[in-house]
């Protein structure tokens, strides 16, 4: 049997088998980040499931707000990326 592969490893081979475009996103802050203006919530206990930003009055789940934190983060990668190449 093979040695173990790393899940990271894995998946940029999967992206690159696949065609499909990787990129790493600086994961810090994630889940406290507004997604819609950027604001910072803090950090708050795991069980508190929702993020209510006052500063542009956007509620949302926190996991979705990391999601699109993480996307955003994502897309300005590449398109940086797009740029300097
Ligand atoms: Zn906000």
């Amino acid at each position: 049997m093979q040695g173990s592969v790393s899940y990271s490893s894995l998946l940029a081979w999967v992206c690159w088998k696949r065609g499909v475009y990787l990129g790493k996103v600086d994961y810090r802050y994630t889940s406290q980040i507004c997604p819609n203006c950027g604001a910072h919530a803090g950090k708050k206990d795991l069980s508190e499931r929702e993020h209510k930003f006052p500063e542009c009055h956007y509620l949302i789940n926190r996991d979705t707000a990391a999601a699109k934190v993480i996307c955003h983060r994502g897309v300005t990668a590449a398109f940086a990326d797009r740029r300097a190449n």
